[in-house]
């Protein structure tokens, strides 16, 4: 944890600036209260987070002994790969599940509701979102007994690539496309955010990219600066309280697969 703290500002800093100094996009009006915006639901969702998270260890026995497939694992590295894998494949499934029900897409859609995109855009999301995603991922720790450590590991190595990817930093073409065959890369994750619904509805990987070609929802474009970002119902620039409004008010689903 004391590492994720130290190390996670830094890199975002360090994002941040590198963006503003190679920006793939040339933003842009009114980005500063954007980025204001999404670093404030950022800070509301680590809160809501925290108070989730106190209410489940008073709760919920957490301690007691699960069935625990990994603590049968004798060897730490296989272990560690192993859970790092499965968080992984979670966190895909989940994000696909938020684009296919259309109460989740609701939730979901405050992130993509983003006309640009910045390492902010990392932390723009509804903090209902947030807490639901953590429940199922709780369970599924504690059932198969992944250990704490293993668990911190892929949180830190994820909250930095999913700030890297949402990054508006131009990566040399060349140098995405390799990364790509294994991690989540800005040009990867900008498909994903176009207002084009087949291009919404791919590349739902967060860290390894594997996951999209596995299951059939990899998509690739070369031209990936003509990409218009957002939803195309939705051209405000929302502030904090119309972001956390959004789900509740009326509103299409054009987000689901077809
Ligand atoms: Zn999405």
């Amino acid at each position: 944890m004391t590492v994720k703290l130290v190390v996670v500002p830094i890199a975002i800093v360090s994002l941040l600036m590198l963006e503003y100094k190679f920006p793939f996009f040339a933003y842009q009006n009114s980005l500063r209260s954007r980025i204001t915006n999404n670093f404030e639901l950022g800070i509301v969702n680590s809160i809501a987070s925290s108070l989730f998270a106190i209410a489940i260890a008073r709760f919920i026995p957490l301690d007691r002994s699960a069935p625990g497939i990994f603590t049968t694992i004798s060897s730490p590295v296989i272990a560690g790969i192993l859970a790092f894998l499965v968080l992984d494949l979670y966190m895909y499934c989940w994000h696909r599940l938020m684009h296919i029900v259309p109460l989740a897409w609701r939730f979901h859609r405050v992130h993509h509701t983003d006309r640009t995109m910045n390492v902010s855009t990392a932390y723009r999301f509804h903090a209902i979102e947030i807490i639901s995603s953590s429940m199922p991922k709780l369970a599924l720790i504690w059932w198969l007994g992944i250990a704490s450590n293993w668990v911190l590991g892929y949180e830190l190595v994820f909250t930095l690539i999913v700030a890297l990817h949402h990054s508006n930093l131009r990566l040399p073409a060349a140098i995405d496309r390799l990364l790509a065959f294994v991690i989540l890369t800005p040009n990867y994750h900008r498909i994903h955010h176009s207002q084009i619904v087949a291009e919404t509805n791919s590349n739902y990987s967060s860290v390894l990219s594997w996951w999209d070609r596995l299951f059939g929802t990899y998509r690739s474009r070369l031209d990936v600066e003509n990409i218009q970002l957002g939803v195309s119902d939705e051209d405000r620039e929302l502030n904090i309280w119309q972001s956390i409004a959004l789900p509740i008010l009326p509103s299409v689903d054009r987000g689901t697969e077809r």
